[in-house]
């Protein structure tokens, strides 16, 4: 190729044959660190030199690439949040994969807008919108589209049901005159929840937290019941929210259970899969999400359990005419035209709050594309057979009981017969040695650890690994905590 001189003025490099060099070396240190990751620490904190290097003013003259690389190399490529490793199981979140990160690269390098217009990157994400209306069992016509994570898939979801029950003018009126609208979800749900209600301006008091079973999932006898009383109180049920895999224990609702009321009484029936949707990709796993094909709309996240790097989060909704109710406007600039660059009749602008959007869908078809179902399928049944793997050892075990049961990859347990305080100092003590890095989280009240098992990268000798970790932690806990009482 030419290497054409930069008209004046322009971003692009100096010299192209320099650049491509050193764009190959950017590509083959993330290589390199990915091979790699196995052998460094899961986390660790960035020094204060490093971090003071984050409080620099305004830089004037820009330096060359290859410095900058440079930089990038020592400061921040060390100190990420660890969950690239095989060893970190603190939170839900997905692990990226190499062709995740070339194919972000490469839409980067697309740098197509993709809240709406006549251009190819729209087809990409109708592609995945027509493979997940498959993957649920919802109708062809389904509309969906990508957001940033299920908080906002949650949010925008329920921002269709509220259109929906309210009718047209909630737009114009907002909640002034409006029935006293009334949501429920389980005690067990995500906070995101009662955040889409504190938004939307219905209230968080509008929303009721049905207590859950001993396996954590909703009572849908007394969601019937809440909703009766509040029927009788004057109030207008309109939507209940179940959870396919909770974030505390991976519990799912009985979402046929859900389905059957909401078709009674009339219902928005919506589903947070954030975590636990995507398992129907797995033959082994979907079997427990049954129901899930009778929502009316479903939020869930590529970049957890399917491994499609941050951020993609996605919102599928049955009804195209709700969804599109809920979020299109006439704006002039926003017009169709029959032919060119404006045509097209659905534009992912008309089904959310965003204008501007990356195109997300492209690593999302790469992951599926070059993955397929089956194998991403594999890694979701491979994690819920390790989280019973490790499950099993700890009921075999003396010294930790397990405190929830584990029903997709989250294993919560604690030390048997100890001081509950413990559990904080273990977790901060895998945190800070770098071998392990486990969560904590609070059930009935009481702290325990938490093991979410979503990585590709995790093998059955890794949690092996993690038990013996954990033991030598609480080891040095202990030791600590009797010298220093
Ligand atoms: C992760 C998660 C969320 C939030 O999703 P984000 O993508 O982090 O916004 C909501 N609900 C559940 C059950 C989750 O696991």
């Amino acid at each position: 190729m030419s290497d054409t001189p930069r008209p004046e003025g322009s971003l692009d490099p100096q010299a192209w044959e320099t650049f491509r060099a050193s764009a190959h070396s950017a590509l083959d240190t993330m290589i390199d660190h990915l091979a790699g990751l196995r052998d460094k620490p899961v986390w660790q904190a960035p020094p204060a030199e490093t971090r003071a290097r984050f409080q620099s003013p305004l830089p004037q003259a820009g330096e060359s690439f290859d410095d900058v690389l440079d930089t990038f190399r020592a400061d921040i490529l060390p100190y990420g949040s660890g969950n690239t490793h095989p060893m970190f199981m603190g939170w839900v979140q997905g692990a990226g994969t190499p062709v995740g990160m070339v194919a972000d690269m490469l839409a980067a390098g697309i740098n197509a807008n993709c809240g709406g217009r006549d251009h190819i990157a729209l087809d990409v994400e109708r592609q995945i919108v027509l493979w997940m209306a498959e993957l649920f069992g919802f109708p062809k016509d389904s509309t969906g589209l990508f957001l940033t994570g299920s908080s906002q898939a949650n949010f925008c979801a329920l921002i269709v049901a509220r259109r929906h029950a309210l009718g047209a003018t909630t737009r114009r009126d907002g909640l002034v005159n409006a029935p006293q609208l009334v949501a429920y979800t389980s005690s067990e749900a995500h906070s995101c929840i009662v955040q889409a209600m504190e938004l939307s301006g219905i209230g968080s008091a509008h929303l009721r937290l049905v207590p859950v079973d001993s396996g954590r999932a909703m009572r849908v006898g007394v969601l019937a019941e809440m909703i009766a009383r509040d029927r009788v109180a004057g109030l207008t049920p309109f939507l209940v929210v179940g959870t396919a895999g909770t974030v505390n224990t991976g519990a799912i609702d009985d979402l046929s259970g859900i389905a059957d009321l909401c078709a009674a009484q009339k219902l928005w029936f919506h589903v947070d899969g954030a975590l636990g949707a995507l398992a129907a990709l797995s033959p082994e796993v979907a079997p427990s999400l049954r129901g899930l094909e009778r929502a009316d709309s479903i939020a869930f996240d590529f970049h957890k359990w399917t491994h499609v790097p941050y951020d993609a989060g996605f919102l599928l909704v049955r009804d195209p005419q709700a969804h599109k109710a809920a979020f299109a406007n006439p704006a002039a600039y926003l017009q169709r035209e029959p032919e060119g660059l404006a045509a097209g009749e659905t534009w992912p602008v008309d089904l959310g709050p965003d204008l501007s959007r990356s195109f997300r869908a492209l690593k999302a078809w790469f992951t599926f594309k070059v993955h397929g179902a089956a194998g991403l399928g594999g890694v979701i049944a491979q994690t819920c057979g390790l989280a019973q793997q490790l499950a099993t050892q700890i009921e075999a075990s003396d010294d930790f009981v397990l405190a929830a049961p584990v029903r997709l990859n989250i294993v919560c347990f604690r030390p048997a017969g100890r001081n509950a305080d413990l559990v904080r100092d273990i977790v901060m003590d895998l945190h800070t040695s770098g071998t392990a890095a486990p969560s904590m989280t609070q059930l009935d009240g009481a702290p325990v650890i938490r093991a979410a098992i979503l990585n590709h990268r995790t093998t059955a000798d890794d949690i092996q690994t993690f038990l013996t970790e954990v033991r030598a932690s609480m080891g040095r806990v202990e030791m600590r905590h009797r010298v220093e009482p």
